[in-house]
């Protein structure tokens, strides 16, 4: 079964590219039948990829007026990606999904997705230069954000291997890594939430392989685990990156937005 449809997806709103409009004219020519928007939430420590607090009712007005224009020609969601540390909680949203994007500390918000200088400077100026120390606080905090945030969805699990693309920052079978992941991805199975598939990393040629990397998708689906494959889309040319090869491969794991509504898995849905 294939589903046609992106809920991971960034507007002009915070950090991508497009028009939401331009966006749903692109899932249409793509024969979607869903597409969902997920807008970074605000975090007042770090506005600049972030929607602000105005900018985030006027997304969700315009998202609401789009789903009512295009009803019966797509089902429009209105979503948002809510980061651990946002200002506020999400609340009256189709959907959420949780992501980690920094780790609080000594009071610093240490982002971790910018760019390879900033990570490697973040490693060693906060972590003392041991990538093993801050993949045990990502993973840490990831174990938690479903309860955190509220998600509905789980945000690019190993986000923290962005720009690991040639193992050139730390070992991704190394014992140390693999404990951590192992907690983080196990205290989330337990919550029965859903995880991405997410081709973000893919499409900006980060990394040819998504989030969460094939050994984890593996290890999750093994221990129970179901997954939305997503593009964490930040232009529409993006929309569905990769998502027939990863169809091909990871169909049998895959599952929908009608169909964790049917099961009842979407606890904030307000449709
Ligand atoms: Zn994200
Ligand atoms: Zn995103």
């Amino acid at each position: 079964m294939i589903y046609r449809e992106n809920l991971h997806t960034h507007t002009c709103y915070c950090d991508g590219d497009d028009t939401p409009r331009a966006l749903v004219q692109q899932a249409l020519e793509l024969g979607f039948d869903t597409l969902g928007f997920s807008g970074h939430s605000f975090t007042s420590f770090d506005d600049s990829c972030c929607m602000s607090r105005e900018g985030t009712q006027r997304y969700c007005r315009e998202i609401r007026t789009l789903a009512k224009e295009y009803a019966g020609k797509i089902q429009i969601l209105l979503g948002i990606e809510q980061d651990f540390y946002a200002d506020d909680p999400a609340s009256g949203y189709d959907y959420i999904i949780g992501s980690v994007h920094y780790v609080e500390k000594n009071g610093v918000y240490v982002p971790l997705d910018l760019s390879p200088e900033n990570f490697a400077e973040n490693i060693s100026r906060f972590w003392g230069g041991d990538p093993y120390a801050m993949c045990r606080d990502y993973f840490a905090l990831l174990a938690q954000v479903v309860r955190h945030t509220g998600a509905d969805i789980i945000g690019h699990f190993d986000v923290i291997t962005k720009f690991n693309g040639n193992g050139n920052f730390f070992d991704e079978s190394d014992p140390r890594y693999r404990r951590a992941a192992i907690e983080a991805a196990d205290a989330l199975l337990a919550t029965g939430k859903p995880f991405e598939i997410n081709t973000g990393p893919m499409s900006r040629g980060w990394r040819k392989v998504p989030h969460p990397a094939p050994a984890w998708i593996e290890y999750i689906a093994a221990n129970g685990g179901t997954f939305i494959l997503s593009s964490d889309c930040h232009r529409k040319a993006h929309l569905d990156f990769a998502f027939d090869s990863l169809y091909t491969k990871y169909g049998a794991y895959l599952t929908s937005f009608s169909k964790l509504k049917q099961d009842h898995k979407y606890e904030n849905l307000c449709l």
